[in-house]
């Protein structure tokens, strides 16, 4: 049984999906483990440390052949795992979505993709689930980001030189992200406020310390899509979420944004026009830049500057942590294969009828099988 971990070769991802503590454990459970070649060195991994973990490190095509198991961060072009042999799963995050084609190829290379961001949200799948341990990261960093790009501090400070006043800082979509985005900054002092579209959240908001800012008494509105995601909202509601809006944003200092609904672009939150009426040096954090932006204007990969607002648009943003992001990554990892690990066969099997597999499953035998990509 063997696992092979691939260095990602997408533009600006520096994490890696396994460390040398989850290469330790899967020799421990009897895997031989092939890492490429400096797969870990931008996440702070050196090879030697997989080397001590009990792996063998090598060229992509070295780890590749003969392997039952490959794991990434993103899907690797499937060009680049040409040496793969049929049958052969590809554990990662493939944004079965947004590369549909790929998902296409590895069905037809014989390869059985498994996308770990469709882990259903359920007890026993948390600690295998990708979305929530990455998006708490990025909720962290979207506040340091935010306070290395304003030209304020965020805690109330009394000083000999006089007062400075505390900034003000509004979350808009309360999931993981969000609410590290509040908890962070409340630990910076900051005076925070939230919204979201599913009421659920407001109690999470209150018991953070933070306060909820919520459209009241919208008719012919749930909020909460299935598997308690965010659903598409109605009009009526968009118009009654974009005055409240537009009354609270003119008094924030920093704004972060996270608000995503799957499988479709990110709703617009902020427009042009809202952005207008914030105070200069005012800071935007736009979360969901990758999949549209909720903010007008919001560049991926970029800060910009409108109406003197910084609009701050990191791709990847858990990559900017790469080690701790790695890290929880590749327990994710681990975590799924170790569940379905069959002592007996010496490696994972997947149940047919099992809710985890059936989720995850994008191609088998050949085919694309999921029901949200055949939908
Ligand atoms: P997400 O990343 O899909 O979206 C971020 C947030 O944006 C969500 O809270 C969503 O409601 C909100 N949103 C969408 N449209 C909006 C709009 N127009 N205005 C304001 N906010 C909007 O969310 P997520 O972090 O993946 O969490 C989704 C759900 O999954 C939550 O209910 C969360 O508690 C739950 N969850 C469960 C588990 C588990 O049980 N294993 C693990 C993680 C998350």
């Amino acid at each position: 049984m063997k696992i092979a971990v691939l260095k990602e070769t997408a533009a600006g991802e520096r994490r890696v999906a396994a460390t040398p503590e989850t290469a330790k454990k899967f020799v421990g459970l009897g895997a031989e483990v092939a890492i490429e070649r400096g797969a870990g060195a931008s996440a702070s991994y050196a090879d030697a440390a997989y080397e001590a973990a009990g792996a063998a490190l090598g060229s992509r095509d070295e780890a590749l052949r003969g392997a039952d198991i490959i794991l990434g961060v993103q899907g690797p072009d499937p060009a680049s795992i040409a040496a793969a042999k049929q049958g052969a799963w590809l554990v990662a995050g493939l944004n079965p979505f947004g590369e549909r084609s790929r998902v296409d190829a590895y069905a037809k290379a014989g390869i059985e993709a498994l996308a770990m961001e469709f882990m259903p949200r359920i007890t026993r799948a948390q600690s295998m689930d990708i979305l929530s341990s990455q998006s708490n990261l990025a909720g962290y960093k979207a506040v340091l980001d935010a306070a290395a790009a304003y030209d304020r501090v965020f805690p109330m400070m009394m000083t000999a030189a006089g007062t400075v006043s505390a900034a003000r800082v509004f979350v808009m979509g309360v999931g993981v992200a969000g609410l590290q985005a509040i908890a962070t900054a409340r630990r910076l002092g900051a005076q925070v406020s939230a919204t979201d579209v599913r009421s659920a959240t407001k109690e999470q908001i209150q018991s953070l310390g933070a306060k909820p800012i919520f459209v009241e008494d919208v008719k012919g509105i749930e909020g909460e899509g299935s598997g308690g995601y965010a659903g598409e909202m109605s009009d009526e509601y968009k118009k009654a979420q974009a005055d409240l809006v537009s009354s609270h944003i003119a008094k924030q200092d920093i704004v972060i944004t996270t608000a995503l609904i799957p499988g479709r672009p990110a709703p617009r939150l902020i427009s042009d026009a809202q952005l207008a009426t914030m105070k200069p040096g005012s800071v935007i954090v736009d979360l969901a830049v990758e999949q549209g932006g909720n903010v007008e204007g919001a560049v991926a990969g970029e800060i910009v500057e409108k109406h003197g607002v910084r609009i701050v648009g990191h791709k990847n943003v858990p990559s900017r942590l790469a080690a701790d992001a790695s890290a929880l990554f590749a327990r994710n990892l681990y975590n799924f294969l170790a569940a379905f690990w069959d002592k007996g066969a010496g490696k994972p099997v997947l149940p047919e009828d099992d809710e985890i597999a059936a989720a995850i499953r994008l191609t088998q035998g050949g085919k694309v099988v999921n029901e949200r990509l055949l939908a």
